[in-house]
């Protein structure tokens, strides 16, 4: 109780939250399944909405080893310096499964995770993707609120987490090892489609198969239709088109191009409207995210559902019911009509 009256005062004082230490406590709120914390999370969000937003969202992802937390950590402390606040909460699907995490087991970040103007905070772990994402949703926000003017959100490369991670930022960069069997795998996945920058990272070690990765995801980008040609008088100038540049994350060449690009690349947003149109877009999903949840919840824990469950279930699997038939008699067990 005592604990918990230092969280409401913590909470109460919005300038307290530039503490990173009282930031992780409400971030430890938020992340909490108790329903009384769960309200009091709730009542936490609303107060500091005002103070959201204003941040830039960068979300980054790329398979285990290709360098995010080097190439993060380079362009965190590049940001630092130039006077801003970075916040980096990673999403890490397979924390729910192994109980470990791919992203939060090693140390990382090192040198960035000293800073006062940095806060780091890896994936909540023993959620599904959907219960991860919503948190780290929240966690963007209440970090916002406390200052940080930059938000990066890292996933690993598993289709579904990517585009989790592109649902919540206002830019998503793909991180790729200079060679091509990894583009096709990004190409099959559907993760080019929502990618708005391909960084060939490590060009240090392989310039020229670096070079020839550019060149052949920048053809399939045009392939796909996603690059307009620079040559064609489509290329629209005010509209964004996917590009694909490359860097050493270890050396920290090409940090400063890629924010470069960065900034190009809001800067663009915000004057063709996408900026806005985009983050609009991710609080309408959001909330019909939560909807759905809260049916499905609503739906498992009502007990004349719980009641047919077990019957319906091995009808269906005698085949002896009809798995829409079975759907529907269970939906309107919770006395609503459904189609
Ligand atoms: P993550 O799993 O995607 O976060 O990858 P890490 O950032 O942990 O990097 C994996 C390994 O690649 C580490 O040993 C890094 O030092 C190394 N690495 C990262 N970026 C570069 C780079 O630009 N050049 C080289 N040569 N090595 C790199």
């Amino acid at each position: 109780e005592a604990a918990d009256l230092a969280l409401v005062n913590d909470l109460a004082d919005i300038a307290s939250l530039k503490q990173r230490r009282a930031l992780a406590k409400v971030i430890t709120l938020l992340e909490s399944t108790r329903l009384d914390h769960r309200k009091r999370a709730d009542d936490v969000l609303n107060t500091l909405l005002p103070k959201t937003g204003k941040s830039f969202r960068l979300g980054i992802s790329g398979v285990p080893g290709v360098g995010k937390s080097t190439l993060i950590e380079s362009l965190g402390l590049y940001l630092i310096e130039k006077g801003h606040r970075v916040a980096v909460l990673a999403i890490d699907p397979t924390s729910s499964l192994s109980g470990g995490s791919i992203l939060g087991d090693k140390t990382r970040m090192e040198r960035l995770s000293v800073l006062d103007n940095a806060f780091i905070r890896p994936s909540p772990s023993s959620l599904t993707l959907g219960g991860v994402a919503e948190k780290t949703r929240e966690a963007m926000l209440v970090a916002e609120a406390a200052g940080f003017d930059i938000i990066i959100v890292e996933t690993v490369g598993v289709g579904q987490s990517e585009i989790a991670v592109s649902g919540m930022t206002d830019m998503f960069l793909l991180l790729q090892l200079p060679n091509a069997g990894d583009d096709l795998q990004a190409i099959k996945k559907g993760v080019m489609e929502i990618a708005d920058l391909i960084v060939i990272n490590k060009v240090d070690i392989d310039p020229d198969a670096a070079m020839r990765a550019q060149l052949f995801i920048t053809s399939s980008l045009r392939l796909l239709g996603f690059q307009g040609n620079p040559d064609h008088a489509s290329h629209n100038q005010d509209f964004w088109h996917p590009t694909v540049m490359t860097l050493s994350a270890l050396e920290g060449k090409g940090v400063p191009e890629l924010w470069e690009k960065i900034m190009h690349f809001e800067k663009l947003q915000r004057a063709n409207g996408k900026f806005e149109s985009r983050r609009k877009q991710q609080s309408g999903a959001w909330m019909w995210d939560r909807i759905d949840a809260g049916l499905k919840n609503a739906f498992r824990s009502n007990t004349a559902v719980q009641g047919l469950l077990p019957s319906l279930t091995a009808q269906v699997n005698q085949g002896t019911l009809a798995p829409s038939v079975a759907a529907r008699r269970l939906l309107e067990s919770m006395g609503h009509e459904f189609f």
